[in-house]
């Protein structure tokens, strides 16, 4: 949150924001489940210009041994940018931002996931980020929900992601990358809508009280709309013509 670019309009006069949306609008988004072969299960999503692409393997041993636990399962997130998914090249070894997101997307996923139903056994995700526009936490949870759907492992719900924000004093829905530099607020959140339950809440920025209820309400309306995209990835897959 910086007013890099001050010359910016983030929000014109009739409520249009900088690439063309409404306040409420989320970028485009399409989830195809499975392409992986190698894979237990996958996912790719495009949303807006973020590209991603998730492979879970598992339920499987866990190397090494005494990381398991003979009461439930493991699972394991890491969240990886390739080295051109920025305009700046990025250094391929694990960054902190990384690892940070890793470890709350593996916290935004656990409460979805029956661990309990495979002792002493890891599910690992794998997201590679192949282009990153803003938002991509939110785009990989939603994808990662996907494909641990797609690998069978049993599941309480589907956690969908979508951030709200504040951009030019108003609460806007789907920060893109221009608007989370130069807004005021960028709040992703993960949603199970079938349980009514929110497993991410970060927020960077300051808002009011009022502001932020805001924030959530808008927030988990978007992650409604994505809900309904990443089940349809998922009714394409097992009972469309989208098989693979
Ligand atoms: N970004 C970048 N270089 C980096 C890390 C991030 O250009 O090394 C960009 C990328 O487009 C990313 C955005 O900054 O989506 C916002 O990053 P943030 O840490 O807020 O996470 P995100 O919004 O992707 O969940």
């Amino acid at each position: 949150m910086g007013g890099r670019d001050a010359t910016m309009v983030l929000l014109d006069e009739n409520g249009i924001r900088c690439d063309g949306r409404k306040v409420d609008e989320p970028r485009r988004i399409m989830i195809k489940a499975g392409g992986l072969k190698n894979a237990d299960g996958s996912a790719y999503i495009e949303f807006g210009d973020n590209k991603i692409l998730v492979g879970v393997f598992g339920p499987r041993d866990v190397h090494p041994k005494h990381m398991s636990n003979t009461d439930t399962g493991i699972l394991r997130v890491r969240y990886h940018m390739v080295p051109f998914s920025v305009g700046e090249r990025k250094n391929p070894a694990p960054s902190r931002r990384e690892i940070e997101i890793s470890k709350v997307i593996k916290e935004a996923l656990e409460p979805a996931v029956m661990l309990d139903k495979f002792p002493r056994t890891a599910v690992d995700v794998f997201i590679e980020v192949l282009q990153a526009d803003g938002g991509t936490r939110c785009a990989a949870l939603s994808a990662a929900s996907v494909a641990l759907a797609d690998a069978g492992i049993p599941m309480r719900d589907m956690v969908a992601a979508c951030a709200a924000g504040k951009v030019a004093d108003t609460v806007v829905l789907d920060v893109n990358n221009e608007e989370d530099q130069a807004g005021q607020a960028d709040m992703p959140i993960g949603y199970m809508p079938n349980l009514e339950k929110i497993t991410l809440l970060q927020l960077d920025g300051v808002l009011t009280s009022e502001e932020y209820k805001k924030c959530v309400q808008v927030g988990v309306d978007g992650c409604k709309i994505v809900y309904d995209i990443q089940k349809k990835a998922l009714q394409d897959k097992y009972f469309g013509n989208g098989g693979d």
